[in-house]
């Protein structure tokens, strides 16, 4: 395994260790609550993993819905429709989500997941009693590519500014073999690259 093959194997796995919740979130039902059980589900909290790899930025953000959305159920209104049409909206503009600093870095691909199923189309069928706690996940995947990646300085996370409902943003990154972390918040949401 070169050393390439090897940093992409950690990602993926720090990536899917981070991940392996959600389905279980999603199908959080009366039973129990996942929010106390494995920290993964913070209302508030989000987290954010990014690996830069010679030209190629990978970022990756996960989040409870409803710090995005401002709700985690099925929408059943026009409104909340709009909310989650803004929502998705926001997450594929660059700009409401990060800004580089140096690097000359383009997007080339990105991933959304919604977990509403029949995405933007009113669902009226209520389900289970109105006493059950319904949690939702939103992932959001981006792999951008730096002409000059040696010259990436920093990556601002605007996420803040974009949706009120964030407190904290727990980042983990691997940058060309090593590794690292940081809490982000309101005031401090630059990471710092090169
Ligand atoms: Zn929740």
């Amino acid at each position: 395994m070169n050393i390439i093959s090897h940093r992409l194997l950690t990602f993926i796995l720090i990536t899917c260790s981070l991940w392996l919740v959600i389905p279980s979130v999603s199908l959080a039902d009366a039973e129990h609550d996942h929010s106390h059980q494995h920290g993964a589900h913070v209302h508030g909290v989000g987290v954010l993993n990014w690996i830069m790899d010679g030209e190629i930025v990978q970022i990756s953000l996960q989040s409870p819905a409803i710090n995005m959305l401002g709700f985690e159920h099925a929408p059943s209104s026009e409104d909340e429709l709009q909310h989650l049409r803004l929502m998705l909206d926001n997450l594929n503009d660059m700009a409401k989500i990060v800004q580089f600093t140096g690097g000359e870095c383009e997007l080339l691909s990105s991933n959304i997941t919604n977990p509403f199923k029949k995405t933007l189309q009113l669902d009226n069928h209520e389900e289970g009693s109105s006493n059950q706690v319904i949690h939702a996940e939103i992932t959001a995947e981006y792999q951008f590519q730096c002409q000059q990646p040696s010259q990436l300085k920093t990556i601002n996370i605007k996420l803040f500014d974009t949706f009120s409902g964030f407190e904290r943003i727990d980042s983990q990154w691997i940058v060309d073999g090593k590794q690292g972390g940081a809490t982000l918040n309101h005031h401090s949401h630059l990471l710092k690259v090169h």
